[in-house]
C-alpha cells in the first residue's frame, strides 16, 4: 500500500459521548514514555520485579507449522517455549518478564504489531491514519464502543434479528436498537435509508441515530452474509446520514465455498495463501475511505474464546479514545494470554502459518455445514420448515411457517415457539428460540424462527439432533411422523 496517497480520516468529535471526549491520559501510564531513555533508573512506576513472578517458563504444545492440524493428528504437536528473559537473551521479541508485567491498554507492543501487520495484509484500510489496539474480545469492544458513541436515551441501528448480547449490553446503558429489515444478505440499505430519512425525534423519543451496529458475515443468528455490493450500499447510506459503523465480525474467517445439495466432500488442492485471502469478501474496513468504521475482530472463533483476546481497528482518534478507556478499565488483555498467542502466531506459525490454520478451519466448517444441510433436507418436514444455506459462520436459521399449525388462529407465535422449544428438549435436543434475538424485544414476535449451530456437536450428533427437532415439530404441528 502507498500510505502517501491515502486520505486522512474524518474527525468524530461531533458523534463522541461526553464520557469519551472527557478522557485524559492515565497519569500512571503516561510515565512509561520516559523509560526509553538509555540508562534511566526507574523509581517511578510501582511495577513488581519480575524476580517475584513465580513463573520462569511457559511451554505450549501446538500443531506443526503448515499442519496437519487434526487432533489427534499423525504428526506430533510441536512444543514452543517462552522463558523469563528471552528478550534480553535475544531468543525472542517477547518473554515472561515483559508480557507478565504491567503494560499499556493497547496490549503488548509485540502482539499488537503482529495484529496490525495481519490487519494490513487482510483489510489494507484505504485511509492513512488507521490503527489497531488489542482488546479482551468483541463483547468488551462493543461495551466500550457504546460508551464512546452513545448516551442514555439513544437508539442505534441494527439488524432486526441480532446478537442477543449486543441488545443486552446496550439496554442497561439506556440504548435501544432500531430494527432494520433484512433479506438473505442481511441488512437492507433501502430500509436503512428509509428509517434515517424519515426519522421523527418526537415520535421515536430519541435523536436521529448516529451509529449502525452490524454483523456483516455469517450474522448471528441468521447466518446472513452481506455481499460486496450490499456492503458498499450500506456504507453509502451511512455516509449520507453521517452514521458511524460498528463492524462486529467474529465470523469473517469462517467464509465457506458455495453449498450444493447432495454434493460429496471434494478433495480439492489446498488454495494458496493469496487465493484464500482474495476469496474473502471485503470488510467494511476495507472500503472505509472516511475512517467511519470501528471494526471488532476476535480470536474467539478461530483460536480460542478463553484467551479473551481480540482487536479493534479504527482511525487514530478513535483508537486513542479506546486506549485511554482501556488504560483505566481492562488494562488490556491478560499478559499470559498474550504471550501464549504471540508464541503461536509470531514465533511458531508466522502470518502464513495462521492463514494455513484458517484454510483448515474453512474446510472443517464446510464439512459440518454439509452434514447439517443434508440432515435438514432429509429429516425436517419441508412443508413447514424453510431456510437459507449460510455462506459463513456457524449458524443455521430455521423458519417455521406458523400458519400451518392447526390452532394457528388461537395461539400466538410466542406460544407456538414455546411448544416447539420445550417439545424439542423433551425429544433430547436444544435449539435457540428466535425471540431471544429480536433487536426490539418490546414488539410482538412476528415470525417463528429457531437458531441452530453446526459448530459444537459431533457430525453424528448434529444429524441426530436435527432428527429430534423434526420429530418435535411434527408432533406440535400434528404432522405425520
Ligand atoms: N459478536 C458476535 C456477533 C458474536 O456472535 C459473538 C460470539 O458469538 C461475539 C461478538 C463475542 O465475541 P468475543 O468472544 O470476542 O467476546
Ligand atoms: N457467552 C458469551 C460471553 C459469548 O460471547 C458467546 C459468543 N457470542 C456465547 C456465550 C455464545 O453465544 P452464542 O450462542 O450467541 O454464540
Amino acid at each position: 500500500s502507498n500510505l502517501g496517497s491515502k486520505p486522512q480520516s474524518k474527525r468524530w468529535d461531533h458523534l463522541l459521548s461526553p464520557e469519551a471526549l472527557s478522557r485524559h491520559p492515565s497519569s500512571v501510564k503516561s510515565a512509561a514514555k520516559y523509560l526509553s531513555q538509555p540508562g534511566l533508573i526507574s523509581l517511578g512506576g510501582g511495577l513488581p520485579s519480575s524476580n517475584y513472578f513465580p513463573f520462569s517458563q511457559l511451554t505450549i504444545s501446538v500443531p506443526p507449522k503448515g499442519g496437519p492440524f487434526a487432533d489427534p493428528s499423525p504428526t506430533p504437536h510441536t512444543t514452543v517455549t517462552a522463558g523469563k528473559n528471552d528478550q534480553a537473551n535475544g531468543t525472542s521479541l517477547a518473554d515472561i518478564a515483559t508480557l507478565f508485567q504491567y503494560g499499556q491498554g493497547t496490549g503488548s507492543a509485540q502482539l499488537l504489531r503482529w495484529i496490525t501487520e495481519h490487519t494490513e495484509l487482510v483489510h489494507d484500510p484505504p485511509y492513512a491514519d488507521w490503527g489497531c489496539t488489542t482488546t479482551i474480545g468483541a463483547t468488551s469492544s462493543l461495551d466500550m464502543a457504546l460508551r464512546m458513541f452513545t448516551q442514555r436515551g439513544d437508539m442505534i441501528l441494527g439488524e432486526e434479528w441480532t446478537f442477543a448480547s449486543a441488545v443486552e449490553t446496550a439496554a442497561p446503558m439506556g440504548v435501544r436498537i432500531v430494527p432494520i429489515p433484512m433479506d438473505a444478505q442481511g441488512l437492507l440499505p433501502v430500509e436503512l435509508d428509509r428509517v434515517l430519512a424519515g426519522w421523527d425525534e418526537r415520535a421515536r423519543g430519541a435523536r436521529k441515530p448516529r451509529v449502525l451496529y452490524t454483523v456483516p458475515t455469517g450474522q448471528n443468528p441468521t447466518g446472513a452474509t452481506q455481499l460486496p455490493t450490499r456492503r458498499r450500499e450500506v456504507y453509502r447510506v451511512c455516509q449520507k446520514h453521517d452514521v458511524y459503523i460498528f463492524e462486529d465480525d467474529p465470523y469473517y474467517y469462517l467464509q465457506m465455498d458455495g453449498y450444493v445439495p447432495g454434493m460429496a466432500a471434494t478433495e480439492e488442492a489446498k488454495p494458496s495463501h493469496e487465493s484464500f485471502l482474495a476469496s474473502l469478501i471485503p470488510s467494511f474496513l476495507r472500503i472505509d475511505t472516511d475512517g467511519r468504521v470501528l471494526r471488532m475482530d476476535s480470536f474467539s472463533k478461530v483460536l480460542t474464546p478463553g484467551a479473551r483476546i481480540g482487536w479493534v481497528t479504527a482511525s487514530a482518534q478513535i483508537i486513542e479514545r479506546y486506549k485511554l478507556h482501556a488504560d483505566v478499565s481492562t488494562q488490556g488483555a491478560s499478559g499470559i494470554s498474550q504471550l501464549v498467542l504471540f508464541k503461536l502466531l509470531e514465533d511458531h506459525w508466522g502470518h502464513g502459518g495462521f492463514v494455513d490454520w484458517l484454510i483448515y478451519l474453512r474446510k472443517e466448517y464446510e464439512g459440518r455445514r454439509r452434514t447439517m444441510m443434508a440432515a435438514c433436507e432429509a429429516l425436517l418436514p419441508r412443508e413447514v420448515v424453510s431456510w437459507t444455506v449460510p455462506d459463513a459462520g456457524m449458524f443455521l436459521w430455521l423458519k417455521i411457517d406458523h400458519t400451518k399449525h392447526p390452532g394457528a388462529g388461537e395461539k400466538s407465535i410466542a406460544e407456538l415457539e414455546e411448544e416447539v422449544f420445550l417439545g424439542t428438549i423433551r425429544h433430547g435436543a436444544l435449539v435457540m428460540r428466535g425471540s431471544l434475538f429480536q433487536a426490539d424485544r418490546d414488539s410482538p414476535l412476528g415470525a417463528l424462527f429457531f437458531r441452530t449451530t453446526f459448530a459444537a456437536a459431533s457430525e453424528e450428533n448434529i444429524r441426530e439432533a436435527i432428527r429430534r427437532f423434526g420429530e418435535a415439530i411434527r408432533e406440535v404441528f400434528g404432522l405425520e411422523v
